[in-house]
């Protein structure tokens, strides 16, 4: 022994949990709010005072997230964008950050109003194309460079280190949205990105019953310190049930993960070249235009996630999936579930994503199943 245990091990016994008083495997939900001191006026636990700030279920699942990612620090929240618009809060007026024009809707619409109302300069670059990347982030001095890797939902895969390298370059921090990688995929701290950002809603927890995010952080420095004071302000935490339910989720993640990734890729090979399918837009498929970059940084499978483009337009497209009845039609990813979206609908007017196309977020079912419900759909 004395080595430490691989994520496997980890996971399962949710960081070795032991109450060695009671004997219970499983830790309790802590809801206290306030921390009692002694005679003395001193903390029993000298870490924590109030629970805006210090929760006991939410520092569980934190470290067990820090070792994951192998960072200095986590912290989670709410929600992913309670997370998101956290970090995006450490900067002053005046600062600027450069974001991917393919990324997570939600965080790309409020980016626009709130940059323009705090007077933070935003620029998009393109993520299919590093040229792109590279002139909009030396074109003016950058806080913050934002990449998402693989982008929802057609999975551009950024080349974290060399995102890393030209941030660092300018004296730009780099942030990796890694909720589709999942840490089991992909550790962008090991290209040296500065902090890794998370949807926990998805994959982490895994079974569309809790909403939260979490941030992990390479090293404490002065932008984790002005986050750590926002979260904790501004209150964007996660309740202790929550975080209890988070943490018996994450239990299973590596072998969610892995079965979701196992399915992506069965269905992905089935429909590729099918007749009636346009084209299957997934980072393990050669056919994938990062499939190189992806085959380099996702080592732990392509994800669960994929985008099919089907023949004859938005119509029958939207037809397809009305026919589904295992896929459930439902936005979210990430879940044991398999998930269906008409991802340009939902996103409306000024949406870059063609409307031919179908989102996937797989689960973990019999791999068969799927295949043949989405075959007797694309047949009508
Ligand atoms: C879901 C998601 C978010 C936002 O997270 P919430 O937990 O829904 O607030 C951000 N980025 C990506 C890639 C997501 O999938």
């Amino acid at each position: 022994m004395g080595k430490k245990s691989n994520v496997e091990t980890l996971l399962a016994q949710a960081g070795h949990y032991l109450d060695k008083e009671s004997g219970s495997v499983v830790p309790p939900i802590q809801p206290s709010t306030t921390f009692a001191r002694n005679e003395q006026g001193d903390l029993y636990n000298s870490n924590r005072i109030y629970a805006r700030d210090q929760s006991v279920n939410a520092e569980m699942a934190e470290a067990i997230l820090c070792e994951l990612e192998e960072g200095a620090s986590c912290k989670i929240f709410a929600s992913g964008m309670a997370a998101a618009t956290a970090l995006v809060q450490t900067l002053r007026p005046g600062d600027r950050i450069v974001a991917p024009t393919v990324m997570y809707w939600s965080l790309r619409a409020w980016l626009i109003d709130f940059c323009d109302d705090w007077n933070i300069k935003l620029a998009f670059y393109d993520p299919r194309n590093e040229a792109d990347m590279v002139a909009v982030v030396k074109a003016a001095p950058t806080e913050i460079l934002w990449i998402e890797t693989p982008a929802n939902p057609t999975w551009e895969v950024v080349d974290i280190q060399r995102a890393v390298d030209l941030a660092h370059s300018v004296g730009a921090q780099l942030v990796a949205d890694s909720t589709v990688s999942t840490p089991l995929i992909t550790k962008p701290i090991e290209y040296g990105a500065d902090f890794v950002f998370h949807s926990a809603t998805k994959y982490i927890n895994g079974h569309s019953d809790v909403v939260a995010g979490a941030l992990i952080a390479a090293k404490e420095d002065a932008r984790w310190e002005r986050l750590c004071k926002v979260r904790a302000q501004q209150g964007g935490i996660l309740g202790p049930f929550e975080s209890w339910l988070l943490l018996r989720g994450m239990r299973t993640m590596h072998i969610r993960v892995e079965r979701a990734c196992e399915n992506a890729m069965k269905l992905a090979q089935y429909f590729e070249g099918l007749s009636g399918v346009k084209e299957v837009i997934y980072p393990g498929l050669a056919s994938h235009a990062n499939h190189e970059v992806a085959a380099k940084q996702m080592t732990g499978g392509f994800g669960g996630m994929l985008s099919i483009r089907f023949e004859g337009g938005k119509e029958k497209t939207a037809a397809i999936m009305g026919r589904m009845k295992r896929f459930v039609r439902a936005t979210s990813l990430g879940g044991v579930e398999s998930l269906v979206e008409h991802r340009a609908l939902v996103e409306g007017e000024g949406t870059p994503v063609p409307d031919d196309l179908l989102r996937f977020s797989i689960g973990i079912e019999n791999i068969q199943d799927l295949i043949d419900d989405l075959e007797q759909a694309i047949r009508g």
